[in-house]
Formats: C-alpha cells, sequence, structure tokens
C-alpha cells in the first residue's frame, strides 16, 4: 500500500513509519519538523516537509505520494500546554487537521487513520473505559481530538471518506531505532529515565491525594510498536469508527517510578510535587473491540518490557536525536 504519514518526524509517527516499511509498505513522510526529527524519518521513506496549515503545499504533496492510505499524526499532545494556550490546539488539532481531511477526500483515499486519545473521554465512571462511555473532556487538547473525530465522522456520512479513530491511551516504550525525543519532554517514562541516568535531580510526581490504590494516578501504558501495528490493521480494514488501544491493565505514577528503578538497576530521588490542571485519576481501556474487529494482538504488554525497551534506546541514544 501507498501511505502517506502526517507527522512521521514525531514519536509515534517514526516508529509507525518504521513499522509499515518492514512490513512491505510504501511510506511518504509529510512533517513540518516543528516538534518532529529529520533523523527520525527512516531512510526508506519519501519525506517531504511541509505544514498542514498549507494546504495547496499539502495537496501537491499528495499528488506527488498518491497514497491509498492516510495517517494523521500531525498534531500537538500536551494537556498542560493546551490548558494554557487553548487556542493553539484548536488551531493545529482541528483547522489544521481539515485541510489533511480535504486533501485525503480529494485524492480518494480508502482510509485516513486518525491518532486520537483516551482525553476524548475526561472523567469516566466505569472502568475500564469502552468506546461508548460519555466523551467529555477535561482539558483542550482532549477537547480538540474529539472534535476532529466528530469532523471526520460528519465527511465519512456525506463525503465518503472512511476512517478509524484510534483512541491511544499512554504511548510508551521504543524500536530499536525510534524512541521518544521531545523538547521539553513532558512524559513519564523519559522523564523518569532522565532521572535515572542523572539528567535531572529528581522525578516529580503529580499529586499524591488521587483517589487510587496508592494516590497516584493510574494510565495505561502501551507499546508504540503495538500501535504501530494497529494503524496498518486499520488501514486494512472497512471499519468505520472510534477504537480503543490500550492493555486493559492501569499502572501508577509510583508503579511506573518502581519498574524503571528496577530496570535501571539503582535508586533515584523522587519528589512529590501538586497535582498537574487536566489530569484524570484513572485512565485505563476496554480495548476489545480493537481485538475483535481489527484482530489486534498487542505483543508488548507488560510494563516492564515496555520500559525496557525505552531505557535501551536512551542509552544507546543518549542525546536522542541530538538535533535541538
Ligand atoms: N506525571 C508525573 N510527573 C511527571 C510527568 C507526568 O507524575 O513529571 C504523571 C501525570 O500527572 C500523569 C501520568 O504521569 O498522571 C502520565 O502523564 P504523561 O504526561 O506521560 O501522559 P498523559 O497521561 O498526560 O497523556
Amino acid at each position: 500500500m501507498r501511505i502517506f504519514v502526517a507527522g512521521g518526524a514525531g514519536y509515534i509517527g517514526s516508529c509507525t513509519t518504521e513499522y509499515l516499511l518492514d512490513q512491505g509498505h510504501q511510506v511518504t513522510v509529510f512533517d513540518a519538523l516543528l516538534n518532529g526529527h529529520r533523523a527520525a524519518v527512516d531512510p526508506r521513506a519519501d519525506f517531504i516537509q511541509g505544514n498542514l496549515e498549507d494546504l495547496d503545499g499539502l495537496q501537491r504533496a499528495m499528488d506527488q505520494a498518491r497514497p491509498e492510505g492516510v495517517i494523521h499524526f500531525a498534531a500537538f499532545i500536551e494537556v498542560g500546554e493546551s490548558m494554557k494556550d487553548p487556542l493553539k490546539y484548536f488551531n493545529n488539532n482541528v483547522a489544521n487537521a481539515i485541510h489533511l481531511c480535504q486533501a485525503a477526500t480529494d485524492h480518494n483515499v480508502h482510509k485516513l487513520v486518525f491518532s486520537s486519545t483516551a482525553a476524548v473521554y475526561g472523567m469516566t465512571e466505569h472502568f475500564p473505559i469502552r468506546e461508548e462511555e460519555p466523551k467529555s473532556p477535561i482539558n483542550p487538547y482532549g477537547e480538540s481530538k474529539l472534535m476532529f473525530e466528530r469532523i471526520l465522522a460528519w465527511q465519512h456520512q456525506l463525503k465518503g471518506l472512511p476512517y478509524t479513530a484510534l483512541r491511544y491511551f499512554n504511548a510508551a516504550g521504543a524500536t530499536r531505532l525510534h524512541g521518544e525525543d521531545h523538547h521539553p519532554e513532558t512524559h513519564l517514562i523519559p522523564l523518569i529515565i532522565q532521572a535515572a541516568r542523572g539528567e535531572r535531580k529528581a522525578i516529580s510526581i503529580f499529586g499524591e491525594d488521587y483517589d487510587t490504590p496508592d494516590g497516584t494516578c493510574i494510565r495505561d501504558y502501551i507499546h508504540v510498536l503495538d500501535l504501530a501495528q494497529a494503524h496498518l490493521l486499520a488501514l486494512q480494514s472497512d471499519f468505520v469508527g472510534a477504537l480503543n488501544l490500550g492493555t486493559g491493565g492501569g499502572s501508577s505514577v509510583r508503579q511506573v517510578i518502581d519498574t524503571v528503578k528496577k530496570v535501571a538497576g539503582h535508586d533515584f530521588p523522587v519528589e512529590v510535587a501538586p497535582r498537574r490542571p487536566g489530569d484524570p485519576a484513572r485512565l485505563i481501556a476496554d480495548s476489545t473491540a480493537a481485538r475483535k474487529i481489527l484482530g489486534w494482538n498487542p505483543q508488548y504488554q507488560d510494563l516492564e518490557t515496555i520500559v525496557r525497551s525505552a531505557w535501551d534506546w536512551k542509552q544507546a541514544h543518549p542525546l536522542g536525536y541530538n538535533d535541538r
């Protein structure tokens, strides 16, 4: 399949691109390199530097790539930043994403796969979370993703664009070649690894007074290669709609810290800090639908395996992609 990967120079985009190429597909990466890295683009892929904001440039890129499938990873991803600068999120994650939807429709693609998020749910009452749970995002990041899901549903209904929205829970881990290198880093596992390597003086736990067994937030960490597999299955499937992707098991912030300590083989300083605004106490996926409908069969489920892959990537790439 010819696949157009918007945001293929970012973390999940680069790992998915590697996976698609390994499976014999042809990939064009389209990325503005605002947060992505040129060195993260697999050399086997074609690369076009561009921003979704520029609809004409995007249409030309698609004329060139002639994709059968499109994957949309090119969004802003920080909950905390979205609480400070909501319009930045609505501009890129909604307005610019509409351009991708337009170009995909104009090019008659067979499927658009969209990186959505567990943040579309907000505070849910039932765990694990099923797709039918009410959607009430508690931050602009989650709201922006939900808005685009709804836009895709209308575009499908009225213009026939097939799509699958994949609601990831917490993407984590690395391949041997590609891993997580955000500037600034805000995600838990890479930050703990920095603390373990002495690159920061401590890891801060954002809140220890949540209604969870150890008081820290619970998340469902899912290996990036398992996400990659789901993207390919979604491109190949006729299913239209949204699916959760997670392990169904939750780990607390403290449990993740303990796992990094085990993998690193040594202790490091841990501090307790105030809650981070916009954080739900608990996000755990019910991914039964993805398993049934897509035949998704995640391979790297346990937290230690996930953390070890992130640790190994960081040991091999201590400066990340070294381009900032
Ligand atoms: N977290 C933390 N300290 C940090 C970074 C994150 O305690 O330095 C917590 C955060 O409050 C959340 C969990 O770790 O409960 C996962 O956060 P992350 O930003 O990795 O992903 P999110 O769940 O926001 O997508």
